[in-house]
């Protein structure tokens, strides 16, 4: 064998074997020890890193909590299985998580919508909205392209062909907030998962301008926030906007009938025809006439005796 190719195998062996040893010897001096909680939480999180809990992927969350900088509850995807099994880890408490749901505050189908223009662009929300903000009359309005959809890790999101509009699955939906962040007009939003009924618009427009966009958009009459409508309060108006405060308890059937563009609507009613939603609007009238007679009458008859007494 050639003496040059001897010596270079011998000094590439002799420098490796200099190098290994000062590594190992740096590995040994500058060890840093790994706190084992963090590598036991990672290992069980879901290593979906989807960033719902706020830290930078799995890992990031892991270090966190294994710090006591934030708290155990954070991970939706994970849900509560997840958060016992850290609290367990951590020797604490296991607190409650409250999952949540995405949904799509947004009921401008293609018959409710206008649209300003034909958009032939690209076919996704993020380019369509760079062209004068997207298609729709309504600036506020779901464009319908599906960045959501993309956006899912879980397969919980759908554009309905009928309506052109995301439909959530709540079965699968983590609430990792990822369709949230996805939307440039802001239309996914997060509801309690035990919760059905949502405010279906977004826009922040005046009345006029709602109208002439859409024809189920909120025009801002108030009408949902009256004490008579919502007597626990739980709807507060945002400029022309209601908001909808889920941590007080309320029953929304009179909200769902009363508003008088049907803004408001339960998680199943797109399944729905619009005329089985008209039926059930006026049983519900006939229903609010038949107790308001039946009030009137007991009034009546209360005044009727109380002058009897007084004569
Ligand atoms: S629907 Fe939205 S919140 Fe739910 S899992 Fe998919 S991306 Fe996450
Ligand atoms: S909700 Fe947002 S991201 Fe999803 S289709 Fe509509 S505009 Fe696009």
């Amino acid at each position: 064998m050639d003496s040059s190719i001897i010596t270079a195998t011998v000094s590439v062996g002799a420098i490796g074997a200099v190098l290994g040893a000062v590594l190992a010897y740096a590995s040994k001096v500058f060890y840093v020890e790994v706190d084992p909680k963090i590598t036991e939480i990672s290992e069980i999180l879901p290593q979906a890193n989807c960033g719902a809990c706020g830290y930078p992927g799995c890992s990031g969350y892991a270090d966190a909590v294994a710090s006591l900088k934030c708290d155990i509850n954070l991970c939706t995807p994970g849900g509560q299985g997840v958060i016992d099994k850290i609290a367990k880890i951590m020797g604490v408490e296991a607190s409650s998580a409250d999952p949540m749901v995405a949904y799509a505050a947004c009921n401008g189908t293609k018959e409710n919508a206008k649209d300003r223009f034909e958009y032939y662009g690209v076919k996704n929300c993020s380019s369509a909205v760079y062209i004068s903000g997207g298609h729709k009359q309504c600036e506020y309005g779901c464009l319908g392209f599906g960045d959501c959809v993309e956006a899912c890790n879980f397969d919980a999101i759908y554009i309905d062909e009928k309506s052109g509009l995301p439909v959530v699955d709540d079965e699968k939906c983590t609430g990792c907030r990822a369709c949230v962040d996805a939307c440039p007009k802001g239309v996914m939003k997060l509801m309690p998962k035990g919760s059905s009924t949502f405010l279906a618009c977004n826009s922040k427009a005046k009345g006029k301008e709602v109208s002439d966009a859409c024809s189920v958009g909120c025009i801002g009459c108030k009408i949902c926030s009256t004490p008579k409508v919502t007597p626990n309060g739980s709807i507060k108006m945002n400029g022309d906007l209601p908001e909808m405060n889920y941590k007080i308890e309320e029953d929304y059937t009179a909200v769902k009938y009363k508003c008088p563009k049907n803004c408001f609507i339960d998680k199943g009613d797109f399944l729905k025809s619009p005329e089985l939603i008209e039926q059930e609007k006026a049983e519900f009238k006939q229903k609010e006439a038949e107790a308001a007679a039946l009030a009137k009458q007991v009034a009546l008859e209360k005044a009727a005796a109380a002058k009897k007494v007084s004569e």
